[in-house]
């Protein structure tokens, strides 16, 4: 049986047309699906008993049964997801004073193993369909019965090596017909897949991009993310240049604060220096130890470091750490699950 949420507008359409129903039918199921975060086909009570009857018979709507659900200090909501084959994955609710930002996955895992990563550790398991990305959304809102405004996708997994699902999750949630989020509420973080990023400067509509840089010392970064060993700093660098000359969008760096490590004076010379020629902003995030290795620079490290930056030109800002208490860096709550 064929997931709904697999198919996109027009495939909806064409698939009905196909089948003797109304090209206006998809409207109607997409507004549904999305606008009313239907997850039951005998709820849409608007449909024809016989279209109701035909989309049971052809489709399903997949289930995503709540695992675990923790809920932060801050108010920071994290969702591990079970889902159909009883793999898990999880997603996040940030609240705003005027909004709220969800962060979700892309993959069962990720294949990359960057050393500080909990999610890269546990390694890849598989992909998750379009409908498995975008089911995130619907049964988040439904579970803080909310309503989104920005979605990252910042979750586990690294998008762009699941690029034709994410891309049409993005198209999907997009659409008119349906939740309508603007292009550029979206945000793709990758690790520096260089293909990815090629490819989304050519895509129609183009969401925001994240880069997680982590450091801007080529054997530095190989060391915390083998990935660098195949795309190099440079030619990221590179592929990023030529990716903003065509969106003339602002890039996002993530960028992990590991204790003598990545940021020193010396390090915000060479950031300054290295990414000269592109229109940024910096998110510092003190790194989640999950390694012994790894540990988080003090407060007086973390400000001497930013005024370096300041006074080099470079906007930074220290990520505001919501739902720490609750292991929201990402993997972490699956990692735990997975080993109890
Ligand atoms: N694979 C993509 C997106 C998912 S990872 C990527 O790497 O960009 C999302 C973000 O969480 C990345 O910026 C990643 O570097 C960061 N992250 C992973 N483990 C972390 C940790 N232990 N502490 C802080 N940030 C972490
Ligand atoms: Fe994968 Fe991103 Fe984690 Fe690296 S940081 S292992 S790319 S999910």
């Amino acid at each position: 049986m064929v997931d709904i949420q697999n198919l996109s507008y027009d495939e909806l359409q064409e698939y009905l047309v196909n089948n003797s129903f109304k090209p206006y039918n998809a409207s109607q199921i997409f507004d549904w699906l999305y606008k009313k975060n239907s997850t039951d086909f005998n709820s849409m009570s608007n449909l024809s008993k016989s279209l109701r009857e035909f989309l049971i018979g052809n489709f399903v709507i997949s289930n995503m049964k709540i695992m675990k659900k923790s809920k932060s200090n801050d108010g920071t909501v994290k969702i591990l997801w079970e889902l159909s084959d009883g793999q898990t994955v999880e997603s996040v609710a940030l609240f705003h004073p005027n909004h709220i930002t969800f962060c979700i996955s892309t993959q069962v895992g990720c294949a990359l193993g960057c050393e500080f990563c909990a999610t890269g550790r546990n390694g890849f398991v598989r992909d998750l369909s379009a409908a498995e990305i975008i089911n995130q959304v619907i049964f988040l809102e439904n579970a803080i019965k909310g309503s989104v405004k920005n979605i990252v996708y910042m979750g586990m997994g690294e998008p762009f090596l699941n690029y034709d699902n994410v891309i049409k999750s993005i198209n999907t949630l997009n659409h008119p017909k349906g939740k309508n989020i603007g292009i550029r509420n979206f945000t793709i973080s990758t690790s520096g897949i260089i293909p990815g990023i090629d490819r989304l400067s050519n895509e129609e509509k183009i969401p925001r991009l994240s880069v997680s840089l982590h450091s801007v010392d080529n054997k530095k970064r190989s060391y915390l993310m083998p990935i660098n060993s195949k795309y190099s700093l440079d030619d990221l660098i590179t592929s990023l240049e030529k990716f903003q000359k065509k969106t003339k969008d602002r890039i996002t760096f993530e960028y992990i604060l590991i204790k003598n490590f990545n940021c020193s004076i010396e390090d915000a010379h060479q950031i300054s220096k290295k990414l000269k020629n592109i229109k940024k902003m910096m998110n510092l995030i003190p790194v989640n130890p999950v390694d012994k290795r790894f540990k988080r620079p003090s407060e007086d490290e973390i400000s001497i470091f930013m005024k370096e930056l300041e006074a080099l030109g470079v906007t930074a800002v220290l990520r505001n750490e919501k739902g720490t208490d609750i292991d929201a860096a990402c993997g972490q709550l699956r990692r735990r699950i997975s080993e109890s």
